[in-house]
């Protein structure tokens, strides 16, 4: 298992909880707006850190933090995140989730099992421009890969929405290089009745794989907000002032 960071307590990440966040390498996405990329492509440069001090470590906060975070990266594309995950339930604590939607079958394996408390699936776009904001077309994917990326992604948000298992939200990072007024209708169709959404601030960096992009103010998020609000039951914004 490729642990490649620990924030030891955020009151950011869990929504409502005092949590630590495990971060874990890899990922099947290339994302143009990615912040974490040393985390994607740059994986093999980063220590990584023993799963026995992740553990010693929530043992200490037992009783102090609510929760652990689980990102990336993409978490699901580990083989031991199951175990590592009955682990840190076995120690009492609430587990939050964060993927990109792709794997269902492994979001599918930790609902069952009640291994899973929240989960935050990122939303990219409308399943048309997957290929690109997500950078599948970039050489690393063949045709059925992406379309086999984009079909789980769509039946992770059916299992999510339809079955209402457990506590969830979808979140999309607003770029206004792809992000119109068109893609949100889209995207209110793709996640018609769902329970949350937030519209998440890009902020903009050199650090990203597209460094020309942009992001949309707080008004002009919120208008956003009014297109998505008839078919979604929460929306809102986050991340911008
Ligand atoms: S899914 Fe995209 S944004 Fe998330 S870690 Fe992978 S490349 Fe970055």
């Amino acid at each position: 298992m490729q642990i490649c960071g620990l924030m030891k307590t955020t009151l950011l990440d869990y929504p409502g909880k005092v949590a630590s966040t495990i971060f874990l390498g890899g990922c099947n996405m290339r994302c143009v707006f990615c912040h974490n990329m040393n985390l994607v492509t740059g994986v093999n440069e980063i220590p990584k850190i023993p799963v026995s001090d992740v553990i010693d470590h929530l043992n200490s906060r037992i009783g102090v933090i609510d929760g652990v975070c689980i990102t990336g990266g993409e978490p699901t594309l580990h083989p031991d995140l199951i175990d590592l995950i009955s682990t840190i339930k076995e120690m009492g604590f609430l587990v939050k989730l964060d993927s990109n939607g792709s794997k269902t079958s492994v979001l599918e394996e930790l609902i069952a099992k009640k291994l899973v408390d929240y989960i935050a699936i990122d939303v990219k776009a409308s399943f048309n421009k997957y290929p690109v904001i997500c950078g599948l077309n970039s050489g690393f994917d063949s045709d059925s890969q992406v379309k086999s990326i984009i079909k789980n992604v769509r039946d992770t948000i059916d299992l999510l929405v339809k079955h209402d298992l457990i506590n969830y939200e979808f979140r999309t990072t607003v770029i206004r290089e792809y992000h119109d007024e068109n893609e949100f209708e889209l995207i209110g169709d793709m996640l018609q009745g769902a329970s949350n959404y937030y519209l998440q601030g890009f902020v903009k960096s050199r650090f990203v794989p597209e460094t020309s992009l942009n992001g949309y103010s707080a008004d002009e998020l919120r208008r956003f907000v009014n297109i998505l609000a008839p078919k979604i039951k929460h929306v809102d914004i986050r991340g911008v002032d």
